[in-house]
């Protein structure tokens, strides 16, 4: 028996009684388990294993593809923007999809038997906060910049993604979607599908990245260059787009 803190990242109907559910554990990383009798009312697990609840499970580990057994989980906190007080309807449905997006990301990015502690933490800051009142964009925004980073796969801004040369580190950015981040002078002449950020959203993409904790300001035209920069970028990376990128705030005060 294993213990450990869990978020719902999705829940599947396996037979009349029971769930196969996909968590996001602090100790173990992602992982699918059996649960059985969760449909049932009052079953074993009241209510803990609804999507992006976060809980408490006792697990029964099974090697290599086996589903591991969920024994026992209680919930800690549920997700529930959708009752938030001062909140329009429309507001509460944009709210509700970005934490849909962020668990469709941790599915799609993280592989099962992988431990990441922090990225882990990161997903439970940012699903407090869209189940708040943080500005809902640049949350999402620091979330995938965020969790990229931890995951190896941020983008490329330091140096020329291509040649390794020096690019300097103020000022218009040529950034190559396919390459991965910015290009030198001489290379973004060599690329395709290149996109120029401004000196500002290249200063905040920089600032995104090393951001420890909390969500920074982001004005209404950085957020709808990043926004529009990273969708194109993450898109890239995964080959496809995300099912729930098109329900992401296009601007700020959304
Ligand atoms: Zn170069």
């Amino acid at each position: 028996m294993e213990k450990s803190e869990a978020i719902v990242l999705r829940t599947i109907e396996f037979s009349e009684t029971s769930l196969v559910v996909t968590l996001l554990t602090r100790e173990f990383g992602k992982l699918g388990a059996m649960a059985k009798g969760a449909r049932r009312p009052k079953g074993p697990f009241e209510g803990a294993l609804d999507l992006l609840a976060v809980c408490r499970v006792v697990l029964i580990r099974k090697p290599g593809d086996t589903l591991d057994l969920l024994t026992e989980a209680k919930l800690e906190r549920r997700f529930r923007v959708t009752e938030l007080p001062g909140l329009t309807s429309a507001e509460r449905m944009q709210r509700l999809y970005a934490a849909y997006y962020i668990a469709e990301m941790l599915r799609h990015w993280t592989d099962e038997g992988e431990s990441h502690p922090e990225l882990y933490q990161l997903t439970l800051d940012t699903l407090a906060r869209i189940d708040g009142t943080a500005p809902l964009g640049p949350a999402v925004l620091v979330f995938e910049l965020q969790a990229l980073r931890m995951l190896g796969h941020a983008p490329g801004t330091d140096r020329c993604v291509a040649c390794g040369g020096a690019v300097p580190q103020q000022g218009a950015q040529t950034f190559g979607l396919i390459a991965g981040g910015v290009l030198c002078d001489r290379c973004r002449r060599l690329h395709h599908e290149t996109k120029v950020i401004s000196a500002d959203g290249f200063r905040q993409l920089k600032q995104l990245l090393t951001q420890d904790d909390g969500v920074p300001a982001v004005s209404p035209a950085t957020y709808a260059e990043l926004r529009v920069l990273l969708s194109r970028y993450i898109r890239n990376q995964l080959g496809y787009a995300p099912r729930l990128s098109p329900f992401l705030p296009s601007s700020v005060d959304t």
